[in-house]
């Protein structure tokens, strides 16, 4: 089996460099809300397209007086784009969160499934976020959820080649040994954010530059 060299010195650098910046919401072990799956799904739908900053404004508006599918409910959609406004696609996402509120109290006496196929299920509801709910939701070992950057940074420090962040997620499976995948969405998510950004990435100020290849690095900074 392929594995990753220095994977220990990597993580370890990463962990120690990225204690400075702050973390994404939904990966945050300390919210100004109720921490719950049901929270994590929400505040994940929000992210969806949308910057870290206004989903967590609008995580914090809508999630600490309404932290429960029987509670979202009492709120109409139009109340509900109010308190998420500007998340990226409000009208659709406050339709949504109503909808998979309606489904929780209808088909899971208002708890969020605790398995990945059942959420899948649900309106709106994609790998990302499904593997989301269960790390950051559940507590749940065993899975890695992949947003863009989970799936840019492993492809340009060459650890693998792929096209998609489904095969993103198979290949890391493979390579990252089991006790890094907790870690892996959070600290890659905040890495992508500050320092191996998409154009044009930090790679003067990279804590583990030593060690990336740099696959289609054609500027840096
Ligand atoms: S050296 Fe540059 S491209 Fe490589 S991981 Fe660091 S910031 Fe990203």
């Amino acid at each position: 089996m392929k594995h990753i060299e220095h994977v220990e010195e990597i993580f370890s650098l990463l962990k120690k460099d990225l204690t400075k910046y702050r973390q994404p919401i939904v990966s945050r072990p300390k919210k100004e809300y109720t921490d719950t799956p049901f929270t994590t799904l929400i505040s994940c739908l929000l992210s969806l397209r949308t910057k870290d900053k206004v989903t967590e404004q609008a995580s914090l508006q809508l999630l600490q007086k309404y932290d429960t599918p029987e509670k979202i409910l009492r709120l109409s959609e139009q109340k509900i784009i109010s308190l998420i406004y500007p998340v990226g696609f409000y009208k659709t996402k406050a339709k949504r969160i109503r909808q998979i509120s309606q489904t929780l109290i209808e088909k899971y006496n208002g708890s969020v499934p605790e398995d990945f196929n059942e959420l899948l299920t649900l309106n709106g509801v994609g790998r990302k976020t499904a593997n989301i709910v269960m790390v950051y939701g559940f507590k749940k070992h065993g899975y890695i959820p992949i947003d863009v950057h989970c799936h840019r940074i492993p492809n340009r420090l060459g650890w693998i080649n792929t096209k998609t962040p489904e095969e993103t997620e198979n290949e890391l499976k493979k390579i990252i040994p089991e006790h890094y995948w907790d870690d892996f969405n959070d600290l890659f998510v905040t890495f992508g954010q500050t320092i191996c950004v998409p154009i044009s990435p930090f790679c003067s100020r990279c804590p583990i530059e030593l060690f990336c290849k740099k696959i289609l690095v054609t500027k840096h900074r």
